[in-house]
C-alpha cells in the first residue's frame, strides 16, 4: 500500500482575525483578543501580527501584554461567532474529503489519499484550499502536507501565514532535523529541559536516540517520541461523522485529571454506561475509540480493534485504557473524555469466535457477562446509581451516577 496523503489546516490567528474581519480598523494597530479587557488579569486569547511583532503571546495576562506594547488594542472574546467560522471553514474542507478530524477549533487533519485523483496531489490541494478559505471567509490558513497526522502538522507550524509545506519522506530529515527539540510536536517545556540537559537539542539529535535510551529517559512518550521523530506515527485520520456511527458517552470533569488512577475513574464509569447500552441494543463492538481533550480542549482520538467483539464494561475499559497509557502522558491534564464503541456487529454474530478463548478464559468470560447483565436488571429497577464501584461512589470530578438520564456533563450519542 502507498503512502496516505495527510494534511493539517490551522487557520492563522483565528480569533483576532475573526475579529479582524468585522472591525477592518483593527487591521492595522496592535490588537489581542482577551477574556475580559476591563480586567488587568484577563488573558490574552489570541493576538494580531503587528501585536505579535511586539512580543504580545498567547496566554500572558493583559497587564503583562501592555507592558510590551502599551497601545495594545483589545478586544472581547466572541465564542459564538468562533465557532460558526470554524464550522464554515471545516465545511470547506469536506468538499475535498470526508476524512476531516477537528484538533482543535482552529485545526484539523484531512486524509485526502482518496481524493488525489480528483483534486490533484497534496500540494495543489493545499493550495486550492488555501485559496477557497481565503475567497469565502475571509481567513488565512497554513497547510501541512506530509504522509502521517504528525509531520502534517508540523509542516503547519513551519511557514505562517498562508503557506504550505510539504514534508516528504525525502525531506523530512533536511526540514525538521536542524530545528530545536522544543518544535517536535508533544515536546513541551518539561521534556525540553529534560532532553537538553542530556545534551539533545535538536530534532535530528533527539531522532538519533535510540527507543530503549528514551523510554528511559521519558516512559511510554519516550517511545511515542521516538516514533513520531522517525516518522513512524501511522494514527489515522477518523471523521466525526466515523466518530459518529458508535455509541459513546462523554465526560466533561469538574476538575482536570491528572494521573492514570483519576482517568481510570473516568474510563471505568463511561465503560460501565457505554457497555449497558450496547447490552440494551443487543450489539457487541469490534472498535474501541477514546478522545481525550486536555485543558486548552486540544484533543487526541485514538482507536483500537478487539481480537474478540464486546459488550462488556470491563473489556471496553481495559482496551480504552490501553489507548490513554500508549498515547498520553500520565502527568498531562484531561478535561473531558469520551469513550465509543463503533463497528457494531449484533451480539449473536460473534459465536463462532470464541474459540480465540481457551476453556478457562471462557468460563471468566460468561462470568463477567452474567454479572454485568445481573447489574443490569437491578440498574433497571433501582436507577443508575444502585450499583457503583468504590471508587466511584465518592468522587470529587463530577461523575454524577445517581441521576437518570442525560446530564450536561454525560452526553450520550448514537447514530
Ligand atoms: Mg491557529
Amino acid at each position: 500500500m502507498g503512502d496516505r496523503t495527510i494534511l493539517h489546516c490551522d487557520c492563522n490567528g483565528f480569533y483576532a482575525s475573526v475579529e479582524c474581519l468585522y472591525h477592518p480598523e483593527y487591521r492595522d494597530v496592535p490588537m489581542a483578543v482577551c477574556g475580559d479587557p476591563q480586567s488587568r488579569r484577563g488573558i490574552i486569547l489570541a493576538k494580531n501580527e503587528l501585536a505579535k511583532q511586539y512580543g504580545v503571546q498567547t496566554a500572558e495576562t493583559i497587564w503583562q501584554a501592555r507592558k510590551k506594547c502599551p497601545n495594545l488594542v483589545l478586544a472581547a472574546a466572541h465564542h459564538d461567532l468562533y465557532a460558526r467560522f470554524s464550522e464554515k471553514v471545516n465545511a470547506i474542507y469536506r468538499r475535498y474529503t470526508d476524512l476531516v478530524e477537528p484538533f482543535s477549533i482552529d485545526e484539523s487533519w484531512l486524509d485526502v489519499t482518496g481524493s488525489r485523483m480528483l483534486f490533484g496531489d497534496g500540494r495543489q490541494i493545499a493550495d486550492e484550499l488555501r485559496k477557497v478559505v481565503r475567497q469565502e471567509t475571509g481567513l488565512t490558513i497554513s497547510v501541512g502536507v506530509s504522509f502521517n497526522k504528525v509531520f502534517a502538522k508540523m509542516g503547519s507550524d513551519y511557514k505562517k501565514p498562508d503557506a504550505t509545506t510539504v514534508i516528504s519522506r525525502e525531506n523530512y530529515k533536511s526540514l525538521l532535523f536542524p530545528m530545536p527539540v522544543d518544535a517536535m510536536l508533544y515536546v513541551g517545556k518539561k521534556t525540553q529541559e529534560l532532553l537538553n540537559r542530556r545534551g539533545i537539542r535538536t530534532i535530528g539529535e533527539l531522532a538519533e536516540c535510540s527507543p530503549v535510551q528514551l523510554q528511559k529517559w521519558l516512559g511510554k512518550q519516550g517511545m511515542e517520541l521516538y516514533r513520531y521523530v522517525n516518522g513512524l506515527d501511522t494514527a489515522p485520520v477518523i471523521s466525526e461523522q466515523q466518530q459518529a456511527k458508535s455509541i459513546s458517552n462523554e465526560l466533561t470533569f469538574s476538575r482536570n485529571l491528572i494521573g492514570y488512577e483519576e482517568i481510570h475513574m473516568g474510563i471505568a464509569a463511561l465503560a460501565d454506561s457505554v457497555a449497558a447500552r450496547l447490552r440494551r441494543q443487543h450489539l457487541k463492538c469490534c472498535t474501541v475509540q477514546v478522545l481525550i481533550k486536555n485543558p486548552e480542549l486540544q484533543s487526541i482520538s485514538r482507536q483500537c480493534t478487539l481480537e474478540v467483539p464486546t459488550y462488556l464494561a470491563k473489556e471496553l475499559a481495559q482496551a480504552a485504557m490501553k489507548l490513554v497509557k500508549d498515547s498520553w502522558g500520565s502527568q498531562s491534564p484531561v478535561r473531558m473524555l469520551s469513550l465509543g464503541a463503533a463497528n457494531l456487529i449484533g451480539a449473536d454474530e460473534t459465536v463462532e469466535q470464541l474459540s480465540l478463548f481457551s476453556s478457562g478464559e471462557q468460563l471468566d468470560r460468561n462470568k463477567e457477562e452474567r454479572l454485568e447483565t445481573a447489574m443490569d436488571r437491578i440498574r433497571r429497577r433501582y436507577g443508575k446509581g444502585a450499583i457503583l464501584s468504590a471508587g466511584l461512589l465518592k468522587n470529587d470530578i463530577g461523575i454524577d451516577m445517581g441521576r437518570r438520564g442525560k446530564t450536561d456533563s454525560d452526553k450520550e450519542s448514537e447514530s
